[in-house]
């Protein structure tokens, strides 16, 4: 049983301890009424504060966060100084590095974005990583995270509202937590993001270049892969994409140049687990086995095989959460390599065992030490 994840039910169905969650709480509990009007509504700052909160909760409860101050320091500046130029740059803007092989980088509303060991593991400077941090933070930004939300909810919230209040509540921030996973915004959404996110390390002096340099690096990686996964989740197909990005440098014209490779190789010294190699996990459950063996090291020890018929289970929810009391030790196998199984290495890659977020502080002096270091804006 995952504690956060259980106390973030608890606080939602009983607690409503602060004003974000007891407003939460005040609309969610008028059940099926309300349910068709939520597509309508309109979030406030408190309710997508909430919304975010227990979201990335359940994201690091799933994959565990690298316990690095170092490296939580430095992905945090790159994301501060792409914040500070964004469309809101208040925001209680939080970098989160997730303890995963796995290669993706996830939104959540308000401020939190999310990034894998295994995409930073496959970048080669930090333009690159500047182009996938800003390519996030204008979903949040253009809020797609919320978007994404009603537009995959409202049918199922509908049907669950009539279950009653509470199975209301345990959905939606299931549903939350799944579309995030999941990709779950539009292709529209996807184009805007890619290319206000060059247009934003752009201006942070970045070159523009940053994102489409790691997405080649991603395709080669997916080659032989015969379904998409991670980032290409509802991404717009690769070349298209690429196209795109190369055609809005010119249209846009982007001439920054900084990609500060030496920067970021001396920060971050991760190497790529081929995907073959990624440990996965059945049944949603971050890895019980935990841990970050793999860390830096390049190496992803083979585990133990799993019971025969281990189906796979999508999703991993508060509602079974809830219910389940011991089941989640029972069904959480480790499975190594997912591919023959049917799991998708990075999406159901095992995660480290900590979800405890790592506290970084970067003062406005850091921030200016930062920027002319890398002759950034
Ligand atoms: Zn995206």
């Amino acid at each position: 049983m995952n504690a956060i994840a259980h106390l973030v039910l608890v606080c939602l169905v009983f607690g409503f301890a602060s004003p974000a969650a007891a407003q939460l709480g005040g609309l969610l509990n008028q059940g099926a009424r309300r349910a068709k009007q939520f597509n309508d509504f309109r979030w406030s700052n408190e309710e997508k504060a909430a919304l975010g909160q227990q979201v990335s909760e359940l994201v690091r409860a799933r994959y565990g966060v690298v316990q690095d101050a170092a490296v939580h320091k430095y992905v945090t500046l790159v994301g501060t100084v792409l914040a500070q130029k964004s469309t809101k740059p208040n925001l209680p803007w939080t970098f989160i590095v997730l303890d995963t092989d796995a290669v993706n980088a996830f939104a959540a509303p308000h401020g939190y974005v999310h990034i894998t060991r295994g995409a930073l593991a496959l970048m080669r400077n930090e333009a690159e990583l500047a182009g996938v941090l800003a390519h996030e933070i204008v979903h949040v930004t253009d809020e797609h995270t919320v978007d994404a939300l009603k537009k995959n909810t409202l049918k199922g919230a509908a049907a669950e509202a009539a279950a009653g209040d509470n199975k209301l509540i345990e959905f939606l921030a299931d549903a939350a937590y799944k579309n995030i996973l999941d990709n779950a915004y539009s292709r529209g959404d996807e184009n805007s993001s890619d290319r206000q996110g060059i247009i934003l390390i752009n201006k942070a002096g970045y070159a523009p270049q940053g994102l489409g340099s790691f997405l080649n690096t991603l395709a080669e990686r997916n080659k032989g892969a015969t379904e998409k996964r991670g980032l290409f989740d509802s991404h717009p197909e690769m070349a298209a994409r690429l196209e795109r990005l190369t055609a809005s440098i010119t249209k846009d014209a982007l001439t920054s140049t900084q990609d500060l490779s030496a920067r970021f190789t001396g920060a971050i010294s991760y190497k790529p687990v081929p995907q073959a190699q990624i440990a996965t996990v059945a049944g949603g459950s971050k890895g019980l086995t935990g841990g970050s063996t793999s860390k830096a090291s390049g190496q992803s020890k083979a585990e133990p095989e799993p019971p025969a018929e281990q189906p796979r289970k999508r999703g991993f929810g508060l509602s079974r959460l809830a219910k389940g009391g011991g089941s989640e030790s029972k069904s959480a196998q480790v499975v190594g390599s997912g591919g023959a199984r049917g799991l998708d290495p990075e999406k159901d890659a095992k995660g480290g065992s900590n979800p405890a977020l790592v506290a970084v502080k970067v003062s406005p002096a850091d921030i200016q030490a930062f920027k002319k270091a890398g002759q950034l804006t």
